[in-house]
């Protein structure tokens, strides 16, 4: 039996003019992101998609969890192919799900005709279907309110579809139609999640990671990367630059205030990662800070961090608490990497009791008194050096 996934866009549909942009970015995503579990064929009608494996070698399963985490589909069914004829189309229901409606009680049958030169209408085909389903599995009963299986059928332009229903998609926007912006990735459960919150408003990322060896491993490093990797199922695959930071951290460490050094340290980084911005043509950083979580993380010590640099900063975790954030690292897969025990350049050098509430004017002060840091910190950057992290 010849399978094929079915998916269909969110909330693109909204947005009039811009929509025919966004579906061509959605199949190119969808091309991209499938080409690596094996060879399909992807095309659109009706503002659906289709993703046709192009024989039988295809890994399914694999594919439609690929699908299943791409941004910009709503939801998503996996179903049966066949022909436009009522008793092929009987026959392919009663087979293709009969693990689905043996293990169930409850069904109803929802038809849709989009091709109106199928004799049947809807209703007719749905209430067939439907009697021919009771006769194959007698113990089912019809619940047209709260089926545990809704079985539907499609008459499209192609072929006739049958599945078990829809199941939600990943929601949001395809990555790349809102631009793109640079993720602060630390080895944290945070900063992951915040990527993947804006990746799924539509944003490309580039991800920027800040190592100060030897104070900082290579197994945090590691950690990293593959805490990208498995952000890759939801992004696709990303630039990563992993900033040598060594320098300029250990020269704010000896030239500034030691309550004001993790601020100093986080307007530092937020500069580098400036640079690497412009060089990426990305408009934004993303972090994963979240309001008072950390003394860095007050509203004094986030508008000083805030006027180091010119691009928004994007805090998609701001008014969540950890539990909360947590319980997304679960979902999309970073958690259990997160909580690997390794050290981040961020923890090392902090004072016992930092400022909670710097004001901008002590921070110039403390900036004027290290002449040499922004030398410093464009040398890291130039010194960065770029890793790919394919899904
Ligand atoms: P996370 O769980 O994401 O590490 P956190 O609660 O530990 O966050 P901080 O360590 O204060 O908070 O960092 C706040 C944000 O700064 C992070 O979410 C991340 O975006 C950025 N950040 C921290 N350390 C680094 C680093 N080494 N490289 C790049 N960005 C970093
Ligand atoms: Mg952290």
């Amino acid at each position: 039996m010849r399978e094929i996934i079915l998916a269909n866009q969110g909330e693109m549909a909204l947005k009039g003019l811009n929509r025919a942009t966004f579906e061509s970015v959605l199949m190119k995503t969808m091309r991209r992101r499938l080409s690596t579990v094996g060879e399909f064929k992807v095309y659109r009608a009706q503002s659906t998609m289709y993703a046709e494996p192009v024989d039988g070698n295809q890994d399914m399963d694999a594919a439609f969890d690929r699908v299943s985490k791409i941004f910009g589909i709503a939801t998503l069914s996996r179903a049966a192919v066949c022909e436009k004829d009522f008793e092929v189309i009987k026959q392919t229901a009663v087979t293709y799900l009969r693990d689905t409606l043996r293990n169930t009680k409850t069904f109803k049958v929802s038809a849709k005709r989009s091709d109106k030169s199928f004799p049947m209408n809807s209703m007719e085909l749905g209430r067939e279907l439907g009697a021919a389903l009771l006769s194959a599995y007698p113990h089912l009963r019809v619940d047209v309110h709260n089926p545990q299986v809704n079985v539907m059928v499609e008459i499209r332009d192609y072929a006739a579809y049958v599945h078990g229903g829809k199941h939600p998609g990943a929601g949001g926007l395809p990555v790349s139609t809102s631009g793109k912006a640079a993720l602060m990735l630390s080895g944290g459960i945070d900063s992951p999640v915040a990527g993947y919150m804006m990746a799924k408003r539509g944003l490309s990322l580039i991800c920027v990671h800040f190592a100060s060896p030897p104070y900082t491993s290579e197994r945090a490093r590691l950690k990293v990367m593959k805490l990208a990797k498995e952000l890759t199922p939801w992004t696709g695959n990303l630039n990563v630059y992993v900033v040598p930071y060594t320098k300029p951290q250990e020269y704010i460490r000896d030239h500034a205030p030691a309550d004001l050094f993790t601020v100093l340290m986080r307007r530092s980084m937020l500069r580098i990662a400036n640079i690497l911005c412009k060089q990426e043509d990305a408009k934004a950083i993303i972090t994963g800070e979240s309001l008072a979580q950390v003394a860095s993380q007050t509203l004094m010590a986030l508008a000083c961090t805030d006027a180091a640099q010119d691009l928004p900063v994007l805090r998609p975790c701001i008014g969540m608490d950890k539990t909360e954030i947590t319980h997304i690292s679960h979902q999309i897969g970073t958690y259990e990497t997160s909580i690997q025990p390794y050290e981040d350049c961020c923890t090392i050098f902090t004072p016992p009791h930092p400022k909670t509430k710097p004001t901008l004017a002590e921070i110039e002060a403390a900036e004027a008194a290290m002449p040499d840091l922004l030398q410093l910190e464009r040398e890291a950057a130039q010194q960065t050096p770029l890793e790919r992290v394919n899904l």
